[in-house]
């Protein structure tokens, strides 16, 4: 069921995946960017044959200006784009606001050209945090916005809830879901990298000399474009309010390295062996703001199940080894990391 199809973020990570397999499934596809100006052309060499079957729109979250123009004629919203900074900003609200209201704004302008369908990118971010001592999470859990969890945390929580809320009380009508991914691993277009694949970078080019005791659910990007996509062919009852949490699997850090050296050896020659003892790590954490980030999570199981997802949609993801394994090839490849 191709139609017209506004995907918000088409230079980032996921948006990129997602715009491909749309383009690949006949499906138009409009996309916003902050300056269609500078990425245009790095759109159009990615997807050369797509011609008239891909427009750049210029649209920032923060302002009203192109997001009309964008959305005309589109039947379907991914609304993918929103900060995901590797540093973690002072002011929650540096990420909090641009989340919130571009979703808001996304939402409103959707409407008002009269799209029936929106999927949201939301994040685990959304559904695993402010909880102690819960190790297994699903699309039922809702991060704890009370035990102030750290500002892309908050971020992603507040959209998701604004969203929901907005589509209740303004487009009762409009098939409203999420997607919402784990840390995204798997291939990479170029070396503008998505926050969660410096995680991998930086495990096998040396900038992590020990491993610190934690670890994180994986899932790859072409499953995470796969759930969008899905979600928006499906039957409107299949999908309608749904949360699709994309998860593969949770793996400690030195599961990784040791799943990096098994299965790349020629590129795992900086691959941390040794731990970094928990005690260290605190000790770090008032001087290191990368430790202070991890601190919380030493030791702590947060796993987040996709089984919903995958029965819901109806398709099975890439093992998590597959992934992390592609992700290292892909980043060497591209030259980004070295053997
Ligand atoms: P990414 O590569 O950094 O992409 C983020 C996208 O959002 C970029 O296109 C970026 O545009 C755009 N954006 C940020 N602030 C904007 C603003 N003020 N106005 C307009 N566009 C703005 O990250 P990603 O991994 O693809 O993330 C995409 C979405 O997935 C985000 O909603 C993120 O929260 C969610 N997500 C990601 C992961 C993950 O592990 N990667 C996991 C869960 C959820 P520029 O290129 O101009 O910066």
């Amino acid at each position: 069921m191709a139609g017209k199809v506004l995907v918000t973020g088409g230079t980032g990570y996921i948006g990129g995946e997602v715009i491909d397999q749309l383009l690949a499934r006949g499906w138009t596809v409009h996309t916003t960017v902050r300056s269609a100006q500078k990425s245009e052309a790095r759109l159009r060499t990615r997807w050369p044959g797509a011609s008239e079957r891909l427009k750049v729109f210029s649209a920032d979250l923060l302002s009203d200006d192109g997001w009309a123009e964008a959305n005309t004629g589109c039947d379907a919203v991914a609304h993918v784009a929103s900060p995901f900074p590797l540093a973690v900003p002072k002011n929650a609200d540096d990420l909090v606001v641009p989340a919130r209201e571009g979703t808001l704004r996304a939402l409103r302008f959707a409407k008002g050209a009269g799209v029936t369908r929106f999927v949201q990118t939301s994040s685990a971010a959304a559904i695993a945090y402010g909880h102690p001592g819960q190790t297994h999470f699903d699309q039922s859990d809702w991060t704890n916005l009370a035990a102030n969890p750290p500002p892309y945390i908050q971020s992603k929580t507040v959209a998701e809830r604004v969203a929901r809320d907005w589509v209740k009380d303004n487009a009762a009508d409009m098939v409203f879901c999420s997607v919402n991914p784990v840390a995204v691993f798997g291939p990479v277009y170029d070396g503008d990298l998505s926050t969660s694949v410096e995680i991998v970078k930086k495990l096998v080019d040396g900038s992590i000399p020990l491993l610190p005791n934690m670890g994180i659910c994986v899932v790859d990007v072409r499953d995470v474009a796969k759930a969008h996509v899905l979600a928006l062919e499906a039957e409107a009852d299949t999908v309608r309010d749904e949360r699709f949490p994309a998860s593969e699997s949770f793996m400690w850090l030195s599961d990784m390295a040791n799943l990096v050296r098994e299965r790349a050896p020629d590129l795992a020659r900086k691959v941390p062996t040794r731990r970094m003892p928990d005690m260290l790590v605190r000790l770090l954490a008032p001087f290191m703001a990368e430790m202070k980030q991890i601190k919380d999570e030493l030791g702590h199981v947060r796993d987040v199940s996709g089984k919903h997802t995958e029965q819901v949609l109806g398709f099975t993801y890439i093992p998590a080894a597959q992934s992390l394994e592609d992700t290292v090839r892909s980043l060497a490849a591209k030259g980004i990391v070295k053997q």
